[in-house]
This record gives structure tokens, C-alpha cells and sequence, in this order.
């Protein structure tokens, strides 16, 4: 079990949803591609972490501050003497390292992950000398998707390719690991001290006018879904939800697109659109959030 468990980042889940309610432009779509790749790599190296049988504290997806420099930690294990870092790449296709530069077989460079990882590991170094702690760290680049070739690695690099895993956590399995008090409380610190937002993340430009309303399936995601009675039912898959929860589900959505707007009945009931009655919305709005304010001027929380 992760001591810290990882989740969809804000900027990915807002991604998603504006994946669907608009055509985002090509950069914005190379870029959500991106996350939603690097996002499914490091839940498959979580797999991997979370079969390790020996004591440590595993801390899942750390954004943390040094010196007012941000640095992102993909994957972390507290051992007993050291602090293993791992950025999780999910590279696929044939890749060439030529001492210095990364590139793919056709020529074109990659931003080097070994630069990523000297930073990180330089920055994590210094937090944990500020913290007291005398944990040795150790630094990986984990390429983990198995259609992922690199030619001419240097075998003395901190990289670890797919044919190179399962061996690889075998020898942290070996690693000593008795814990105590101070590794929980290193453990504990990290995550108090962990940001939810990255100054590197970047947002589409969008407005409430140009995204697509209506509810969407919670299974397909598809806008081909009706009300009838209480249920909501999907004519692309079948799936049946609650209105009352579906409701809900789509409200979030808004939440989290226009999080300086006031969620109402009258503004989720444009939002979601197929649903006619004013008072499903309310209600259901009423059951999950804190009504503020009374009448037409009434507001949720
Ligand atoms: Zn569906």
C-alpha cells in the first residue's frame, strides 16, 4: 500500500474534460496526450512498487520546493538508509543515447531525462540535509513501457529499461529495512510539505460560451444519454446512472473547468441541459453541498 497514493493531477482531469466538451488545438491535444501517456506509466510502475515485500514508505507523486524551485517527484521509497527517486518515463519506439543527447531513431532530440533527474536528485539531496535527515539518494530513470528500445546506453547510467525491471526490483527488494520513528516522520514531512500545483503545468484558454453542454456518460463519455424518470440511460452503451448522481457527476466537471464560478441551479441546469426539472437539480445539488443564501439568489458550496 503507497503511504501516499497518487492521483489524476488537476490539469489531466481538466484535460480530459475539455477533451470532450471542445476541439482543443493541436498543442493542447499533443499535450494531453502527453500527460494522460505519462500518467499511465506511472500507474504501471506503481504495480511494480507495490509488490516490493520489504518495509518502506512508498510516496507516490511528490511536488515539493527547494531554494523557491519546484521539483517533481514521479515515485519515491524510504528505505531504512536511502531514498530511492524515480522519474517513470513512458516512452515507446526505438531511441538513441549518444553520450550526451537523447534523441529518436529518425534524428529528432528529446529533452535528456538524465538532466531531469540530476536536478531532482541535486534538489532532493539538499531538502533532506535541511530536514535533518542522513538518507543516502539514489536517482532512476524508469522507462517502463516494454516497446520502449534505447541503443547504445552506457551501462553505468541510472537508467532502467524494460528488460531490466523485474531484476531491478528484486535488488531493492534485498535492500536493509528496518524502519523507526524517523522515517515515518520524513514520510509525514514530505507530504505536508507537498504543492498541488505546478508552476509548469499549462491550461488551455477556454470560455464557458465555447464548451460543449449536456451530460456525458460515466462510462463512454459520450453525449448520447437521456433522462427518463429517475434514471439517466446511454444509448451509445447502455449504462444507467441515477439523474440525481449523474447530476452531480457533471456539476463536478463544471467545478473544476470555472472554479471562481458560483454553482447555482439555473447555471448547472444550462450546463447540463437534458434535465427539465428545475427541482431534480436543486435537490441534488441541495444533497450534496452546502446551500448558501436563500431564494434566486441561493448558491452551493
Ligand atoms: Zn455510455
Amino acid at each position: 500500500m503507497p503511504y501516499k497514493a497518487r492521483s489524476e493531477s488537476v490539469v489531466l482531469k481538466t484535460l480530459r474534460i475539455l477533451n470532450k466538451r471542445m476541439k482543443l488545438t493541436e498543442d493542447d491535444q499533443r499535450y494531453y496526450q502527453n500527460q494522460e501517456k505519462g500518467y499511465e506509466g506511472e500507474v504501471q510502475f506503481d504495480v511494480f512498487t507495490e509488490m516490493l515485500q520489504r518495509n518502506c514508505y512508498i510516496l507516490n507523486d511528490l511536488l515539493l520546493n527547494n531554494n523557491k524551485s519546484s521539483f517533481q517527484l514521479d515515485s519515491s521509497l524510504i528505505f531504512q538508509g536511502t531514498f530511492s527517486l524515480f522519474e517513470v518515463k513512458n516512452f515507446e519506439g526505438e531511441y538513441v543515447y549518444d553520450g550526451e543527447y537523447f534523441k529518436t531513431l529518425s534524428g529528432l532530440d528529446i529533452q535528456n531525462p538524465l538532466d531531469q533527474l540530476k536536478r531532482s536528485k541535486l534538489m532532493l539531496s539538499q531538502l533532506l540535509q535541511s530536514l535533518g535527515s542522513k538518507l543516502t539518494v539514489e536517482a532512476y530513470v524508469i522507462f517502463i513501457n516494454p516497446q520502449f528500445t534505447l541503443y547504445q546506453t552506457p551501462p553505468d547510467l541510472p537508467f532502467i529499461l524494460p528488460t531490466q525491471l523485474n531484476r531491478f526490483m528484486s535488488k531493492l527488494d534485498q535492500k536493509p529495512s528496518l524502519l523507526n520513528q524517523s522515517h515515518k516522520n520524513l514520510a509525514d514531512k514530505l507530504i505536508s510539505l507537498h504543492q498541488t500545483e505546478s508552476p509548469y503545468t499549462q491550461f488551455p484558454i477556454y470560455e464557458y460560451e465555447q464548451i460543449k453542454k449536456g451530460m456525458t456518460c460515466k462510462v463512454c463519455h459520450t453525449f448520447s444519454v437521456f433522462v427518463t424518470g429517475k434514471k439517466m440511460v446511454c444509448k451509445e452503451c447502455g449504462c444507467e446512472e441515477m439523474v440525481a448522481l449523474a447530476i452531480m457527476r457533471n456539476a463536478e466537471e463544471f467545478k473544476l473547468l470555472f472554479p471562481e464560478r458560483k454553482i447555482t441551479t439555473n447555471i448547472i441546469q444550462d450546463w447540463c441541459r437534458i434535465v427539465p426539472c428545475k427541482k431534480t437539480i436543486s435537490r441534488s445539488l441541495g444533497k450534496n453541498l452546502k446551500i448558501i443564501g436563500k431564494g434566486q439568489w441561493a448558491f452551493y458550496e
